[in-house]
């Protein structure tokens, strides 16, 4: 019909604001090589390119027992981490939600010792022996085993000033947290004061960032023969950490008051801090909703790119975009047959209370269903739209349209953090090094293994040309073919092509915080 038509017709015209073309993808990753460059030159820079102190990843063979724990936001996570030194682990892990009072105490010490309490309930719960024995050797004043003691990684998602591979000075509390006394001070001296008055046999070894956990863990995990060169989350935020040249981090080798690191492996982990790649939009696209999504943010101007990649902002653009096409009423979204006025809210399918009307109201999840309902007239994005977002008897034609726009967006999305890994890929120069052992040129008709995330690429390239990217978080697990978004936008880059593609193989790295952690924790257990 004419009506579904003219629907048809808008829903396409909104999803081409959203292209982020083969050119625009070639602009921006010389805008983000120039960023990467300046970020290891300077301080306050676009990109933060902190230098992590870590200064090798790990290839399988690790062994041992090592301690994590993860203070991220609700909750506290204790684990202990048995590496098997063939790739493969065990984990023991405990949970505690953080109570609320803790978060705003007045001292670091309310939250640190009630932190060290969870460290020693569960050794006592899950390595009593190893906890006791130690307890026994220090009340009869012996000397204390060195191979007793734990050594843990710390993952801390709060902003901190690193400054060694377990000394980091807060910057301020986000995520609700607000206790004055610990800003400025050394989160992991806080933890170990409180460890050391309880007599534990544990030592904070490591700060870790959860890029970087979750670049050593796939590091350790990956059948590669290579180490992986970059870690990659695409969650409620988004990040990278990846591996640098320590002669190129000048802003770490030439200060004065940088703490110590192993020197001799010439790399450094950096964590590029990229949700705030060019905050300055010299190359990042900028819809209509882009720009009304930022304005009303809690922090307008930065993580620009965060907050076109993320899952926390793409639900919220694709709320944004169909609350465009509601505000004109000659457009038939969400309208039955006879209706006709001006009011956006009486005369639509969409209820009063729909989260259609409510900042942040589309989860990004929405995105995923769109982009994998297959059914009949798009019968599962319906009954979605019905069920949770309050939009009942939406035709097929409203689906379709939704579908269009949010398919749009998820491109996109995948299009921009390709952005990132070609950059990364190309400026480290890991295309140049080749054995030239590349088993198979394409042969005709044969399809190349394709599409399973922990697969791709495998079984085509010799194994030393592998550039192996990890990479965790709902948004690139869940939201179907996002992989291969990316894959077609790293074609696109010349200097990439499809043969560099094929050597990029991406899988998931889950667990960066526990795992990931630990790995960190011994390799910084080795330094010092
Ligand atoms: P975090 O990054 O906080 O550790 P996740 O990796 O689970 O946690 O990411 C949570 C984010 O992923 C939320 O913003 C949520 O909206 C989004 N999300 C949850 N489920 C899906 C899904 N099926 N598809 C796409 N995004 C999702």
């Amino acid at each position: 019909t004419e009506r579904s038509m003219a629907l048809a017709d808008q829903a396409k015209r909104v999803a081409a604001e959203f292209d982020f073309g083969p050119d625009a993808v070639r602009k921006s990753v010389k805008e983000f090589i120039r960023e990467m460059d300046e970020g290891l030159q300077k301080e306050g820079t676009e990109l933060s390119q902190i230098p992590t102190y870590v200064t090798a990843v790990p290839n399988g063979t690790e062994k041992g027992l090592y301690m994590a724990v993860d203070l991220g936001g609700t909750n506290f996570r204790v684990c202990s981490i048995q590496l098997h030194g063939n790739t493969t682990f065990s984990l023991t892990q405990s949970k505690v939600a953080i109570p609320q009072e803790l978060m705003v105490a007045k001292t670091s010490k309310e939250l640190f010792s009630f932190l060290a309490k969870q460290i020693e309930s569960f050794l006592k719960a899950h390595h009593e022996d190893h906890y006791t024995s130690h307890v026994k050797r220090k009340q009869a004043g012996d000397q204390v085993k060195e191979e007793e003691i734990f050594d843990l990684g710390f993952t801390f998602s709060f902003p901190v000033h690193q400054v060694g591979i377990n000394k980091g000075l807060l910057m301020r509390w986000t995520k609700g947290f607000d206790i004055q006394e610990t800003v400025g001070q050394d989160v992991c001296a806080l933890l170990q004061a409180e460890i050391d008055e309880l007599h534990l046999p544990v030592r904070v070894a490591a700060l870790v960032n959860d890029t970087v956990g979750t670049l050593m863990a796939r590091s350790y995990t990956s059948p590669g023969k290579t180490g992986t060169l970059l870690g990659a989350i695409f969650g409620t935020g988004t990040n990278g950490a990846y591996v640098e040249k320590l002669n190129k981090v000048t802003k770490l080798t030439q200060s004065k008051d940088a703490g110590d690191y192993d020197k001799s492996t010439g790399e450094m982990i950096v964590n590029t801090e990229w949700g705030s790649f060019d905050n300055s939009l010299r190359t990042l696209p900028n819809t209509p909703y882009d720009v009304e999504l930022d304005a009303k943010s809690v922090n307008p101007g930065i993580q620009m790119f965060e907050k076109r990649v993320s899952g926390m902002f793409l639900g919220e653009i694709l709320r944004l975009s169909l609350v465009g096409l509601l505000k004109d009423p000659q457009i038939p979204l969400f309208r039955d047959e006879n209706s006709a006025t001006n009011d956006i809210h009486s005369t639509t399918q969409v209820h009063d209370n729909s989260p259609i009307w409510q900042q942040w109201g589309f989860d990004t999840s929405l995105l995923s269903i769109c982009a994998g309902d297959q059914s009949p007239g798009l019968r599962v994005l319906r009954q979605t739209l019905d069920k949770d977002y309050g939009i009942s008897a939406a035709s097929s034609e409203d689906a379709e349209a939704v579908r269009e726009i949010a398919g749009a967006i998820g491109r996109r999305a995948a299009r921009l953090s390709a952005v990132a890994i070609a950059a990364i890929v190309l400026n480290t120069g890991r295309l140049d090094s080749s054995s030239g052992a590349a088993t198979t040129e394409d042969k005709a008709g044969i399809e190349p293994p394709r599409g399973d995330v922990s697969s791709s690429g495998r079984g085509e390239v010799a194994e030393e040309d592998v550039i192996d990217v990890g990479v965790d978080g709902s948004l690139v697990e869940f939201y179907p073919r996002f992989e291969d978004h990316i894959r077609e936008a790293l074609r696109e880059v010349e200097e990439i092509g499809e043969a560099g593609e094929k050597r990029i193989r991406i899988g998931i790295a889950k667990d960066g915080s526990g795992v990931g952690a630990a790995l960190i924790a011994l390799v910084a257990g080795r330094v010092a």
